[in-house]
């Protein structure tokens, strides 16, 4: 079956699978609709400064955003261009603040934000955006549309106009460091459990260690092979490494929330942990938005650079395989695989696409890429907290159709991913579509290879 056959057949067979929505937005906490308004202002406001309003301000109108956005794209929506996304900030930020603040507001030439408008943008701002930056890349004036659509999520965060699921998650690992809400004890006993399941070691707290490392609490729950694999990988590399009990979960739902109150919290628990083991190094898991929290924005949080070095696995595992520490073996008679190169990590995370697929020619394995690959990669649609949030169910698998039909056409039976967000994606949508791909994490694929 064709994948246009299979979208068909999958939208007719689960349009009535697809979660229900709690409602076109939603709101968390009591306060009232002004103070709403209020906080977002105030966000907006402080994030946006005159750089950004200039920036916004540059705008020609082009249109190459729109066309780079996977849900304009694979909608028409005029609604999802990128930089329409970006507009509360500049009309709060005008109406204001701007030097002709008082002007747009003495002669109503800016109205005041209303609190319809922040729900409608609640859905532009998460159900529509994956933060993967596709259109801060691609437009010619230079504008970092995807800072400004995280810029505008702080504010609807201020204002408690978050997806629920989102918040829950984010709120949970506020309460517990962890954003399936386990806590210490549970994850400690979790990671016992894929040690003596697995016959691999995996040590806690261990003294004298170079390395520090987090998974995620999703990895956890949903890819334990990916943690026993990082496990075999780090015994074989001679690596001295350890789990840290109090920054097991590496994840940062504060970050996609938009929450940085939550966030800042998240990189300081695993920058104290790494502190107290006084490791050199952290590695972090699959998932490359836990890896731009940590290695990107917590620099920036901190304002200064952290005290130690930051790797994605598959960085740490490109490393190896280079120092000759990680020795990969050819399988014979492997298929061509598809290589899904996440946003997060190359484009957003500046990781290098080169060094990944060195390790598919370790391994013996044809790495095949879309016609978009690296840096210009298309997004399967489900980072970003999209994933997670099932009022986008319907969209989101929209743009999941398109990246079946890229895949289709490499005519790769399997795909890997090197983040673990992308990986749930795929796997979803290989369960929704009823697509008959597999789907594998990059770190259990070099596990499986090791000499
Ligand atoms: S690509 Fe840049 S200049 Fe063109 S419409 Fe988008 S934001 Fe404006
Ligand atoms: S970051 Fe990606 S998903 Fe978000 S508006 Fe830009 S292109 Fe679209």
């Amino acid at each position: 079956m064709s994948a246009d056959q299979r979208i068909r057949s999958g939208a007719a067979v689960a349009a009535s699978d697809i979660r229900r929505p709690h409602g076109h937005y939603d709101e968390e906490g009591g306060a009232s609709a002004q103070a709403r308004v209020d906080s977002a202002l105030r966000s907006f406001v402080l994030d946006v400064g005159a750089v950004a309003a200039l920036r916004l301000d540059s705008c020609v109108h082009c249109g190459m955003c729109a066309e780079a956005c996977p849900f304009y794209v694979n909608t028409g929506d005029p609604r999802y261009t990128p930089i329409h996304k970006a507009e509360p900030l500049k009309q709060a930020y005008k109406r204001e603040a701007g030097p002709f603040a008082l002007f747009f507001r003495i002669f109503g030439l800016k109205r005041r934000v209303t609190i319809s408008e922040l729900h409608e943008w609640e859905e532009l701002l998460f159900d529509s955006c994956t933060l993967c930056g596709r259109c801060s890349l691609i437009c010619p004036m230079g504008i970092d549309i995807t800072a400004l659509i995280q810029d505008a999520r702080h504010g609807m965060a201020e204002a408690g106009l978050v997806p629920r699921a989102l918040y829950d998650k984010a709120s949970a690992q506020h309460r517990t460091g962890d954003a399936l809400g386990k806590g210490r004890e549970q994850t400690v006993r979790a990671l016992g459990q894929i040690a003596s399941e697995r016959e691999v070691e995996i040590p806690i707290d261990r003294p004298d260690s170079d390395v520090m490392v987090c998974t995620t609490a999703e990895e956890l729950n949903a890819y334990p092979d990916t943690v026993a694999a990082m496990a075999k990988i780090l015994a074989h590399t001679g690596t001295k490494y350890t789990f840290c009990s109090r920054a097991v979960d590496g994840s940062n739902y504060g970050y996609v929330e938009g929450s940085l109150a939550w966030e800042r919290e998240n990189v300081t628990r695993i920058v104290d942990a790494a502190r107290e083991c006084g490791v050199r190094t952290v590695i972090m898991p699959e998932d490359a938005y836990a890896y731009v929290a940590l290695r990107w924005e917590g620099t920036e949080l901190f304002g200064e650079p952290l005290p130690f070095e930051v790797k994605h696995i598959s960085e740490f595992m490109a490393d190896e395989l280079a120092a000759g520490r990680l020795r990969l073996q050819h399988a014979a008679g492997e298929a061509p695989v598809l290589l899904h190169e996440s946003c997060h990590l190359i484009r957003r995370g500046g990781n290098d696409s080169e060094a990944l697929l060195r390790l598919f020619e370790a391994m013996g394995l044809e790495a095949k890429r879309p016609a978009d690959h690296g840096a210009f990669s298309r997004c399967c649609g489900g980072g970003g907290g999209v994933l997670e949030n099932e009022r986008a169910d319907p969209l989101r698998y929209r743009v999941f159709e398109a990246k079946m039909r890229e895949v289709e056409a490499t005519g790769a039976e399997e795909v890997v991913t090197c983040c673990s967000v992308c990986r749930r994606t795929f796997d979803d949508g290989v369960k929704r579509f009823d697509w008959d791909k597999s789907v594998k994490g990059l770190t259990e694929l070099v596990a499986e290879h090791l000499a």
